[in-house]
C-alpha cells in the first residue's frame, strides 16, 4: 500500500516505572503522542496512507468533519498543507449527547487548543451547531459537492480518518512493539485504532481492550465494519463481534465532555510520570486501565497506547480542580 512519509516512526515505547510500582503489574506506554508531526497523535499514522490515496487521485481539496476540538482535523490540516492540498472541515461546535443537556465545558472549548492550530494551518472551518453525527456527515457531504460543482477534485475522509486504510496503519504499528504484552489498552472513538490493533493481535496471546470515548454501545459496529474492511484490504481473519473488547464505562457523561475520573487520571499521569494525557480520550482510557488493574482484571505486562490529544488540554476546563 502506498504511503506518504509524515511521522517519525517508530514512536518510543517504554515502561512506566512509578505506575508499575503503584499497580503491582508491569505497565508500558506507546508514545503515539510523539508521532512527530503537527504536535503528535494517532491520526498521523492513518494520514500516511490516506494522503497517499488522495495524491493518487489528484485531490485538490480534502473534505472531512469532526468535533470543534478534533485532533484529526489538526493533523489533516498539516498533512494537506505540506502537500499543497486545501483542507475543508465541517465541525460541530459543542459535541455532547443530545439528551445530556449543556455540557460543563468552558466557552473556550470552541476556541483555542486545536482550533488555534487549525486556523494557523489554514483549514477552512465550517461551524455547525450541536446535533447528531449523521447530520454533520451530511453537512460535510454538501461541502464536498459544492467544491465538485466548482470543478475541484475532492477527496472525502470519514470522521477521525476511520477507513479500512486508516485502520491498516495500526496493523503496521503493531509491528513496532519491542516485546510481547499480555494486554493492550487503547482509547477508541471512530474505531480504526482499535480495529487495526484487534486485527493485528487476533489469534495471539495479546488481548486488546478499547476504552470508548463515547457512551454509545453501537460504536462496536463501527469497529466491526472497519475489521471487515481490513479483511477485504489485506487478508481474511476469522474475527467476530465477540472478539472486539470495547468498554464504555469510562466514557461518561458524554463524548467531548471531561469526567472527574478521566481528569484524575490526567493529573495522576502528569504528576507521577511527567506525561500529559488529554481529557477526552486518553485520560478516560487511562482511568479505565487504572480501575481494571486495581480490580485484578489485567494481565501484565500491560501496554497503554497513548494516542495524543494534548492540544485539547488548552481548550477544556477540567471537571476537577487541578489543585
Ligand atoms: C481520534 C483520537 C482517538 C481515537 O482514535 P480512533 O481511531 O478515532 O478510535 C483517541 N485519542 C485521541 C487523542 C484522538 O485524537
Amino acid at each position: 500500500m502506498k504511503r506518504v512519509n509524515l511521522c517519525v516512526l517508530p514512536t518510543p515505547c517504554h515502561k512506566l516505572e512509578r505506575v508499575s510500582e503503584d499497580l503491582g503489574i508491569e505497565v508500558w506506554i506507546k508514545r503515539d503522542d510523539l508521532t512527530g508531526f503537527a504536535l503528535g497523535g494517532n491520526k498521523g499514522r492513518k494520514l500516511e496512507y490516506l494522503m497517499a490515496d488522495a495524491l493518487k487521485m489528484g485531490a485538490e481539496v480534502v473534505v472531512t468533519c469532526g468535533s470543534a476540538q478534533s485532533n484529526f482535523i489538526r493533523q489533516l490540516g498539516a498533512a494537506c498543507s505540506v502537500l499543497g492540498i486545501k483542507t475543508v472541515a465541517a465541525v460541530m461546535e459543542l459535541p455532547y449527547a443530545a439528551d445530556y443537556g449543556k455540557p460543563n465545558v468552558k466557552e473556550g472549548s470552541i476556541n483555542g487548543g486545536n482550533l488555534t492550530l487549525d486556523q494557523m494551518l489554514g483549514v477552512e472551518l465550517h461551524y455547525f451547531p450541536n446535533d447528531d453525527w449523521e447530520v454533520l456527515y451530511e453537512h460535510a457531504e454538501k461541502l464536498a459537492l459544492q467544491y465538485e460543482f466548482e470543478g475541484k477534485t475532492v477527496y472525502r475522509i470519514p470522521i477521525g480518518g476511520s477507513s479500512p486504510m486508516g485502520a491498516y496503519s495500526f496493523v503496521q504499528a503493531a509491528q513496532e512493539l519491542p516485546k510481547t504484552f499480555r494486554t493492550i489498552v487503547t482509547p477508541s472513538s471512530s474505531g480504526s485504532t482499535h480495529a487495526g490493533l484487534t486485527y493485528a493481535f487476533h489469534g495471539t496471546e495479546t488481548r486488546v481492550i478499547g476504552i470508548a470515548s463515547d457512551p454509545e454501545v453501537e460504536i462496536i459496529e463501527d469497529v466491526m465494519k472497519l475489521i471487515v474492511g481490513l479483511q477485504e484490504l489485506i487478508q481474511p481473519k476469522q474475527i467476530l463481534m465477540k472478539d472486539i473488547d470495547l468498554r464504555i464505562d469510562w466514557s461518561y457523561p458524554a463524548y467531548g465532555v471531561p469526567s472527574e475520573k478521566g481528569d484524575e487520571a490526567v493529573l495522576y499521569m502528569a504528576r507521577r510520570e511527567g506525561i500529559m494525557l488529554d481529557p477526552i480520550y486518553t485520560g478516560k482510557a487511562f482511568a479505565g486501565l487504572l480501575d481494571l488493574a486495581k480490580n485484578g482484571e489485567l494481565n501484565g505486562p500491560v501496554l497503554f497506547w497513548h494516542t495524543g490529544g494534548v492540544p485539547a488540554l488548552f481548550a477544556y476546563q477540567p471537571t476537577i480542580s487541578w489543585g
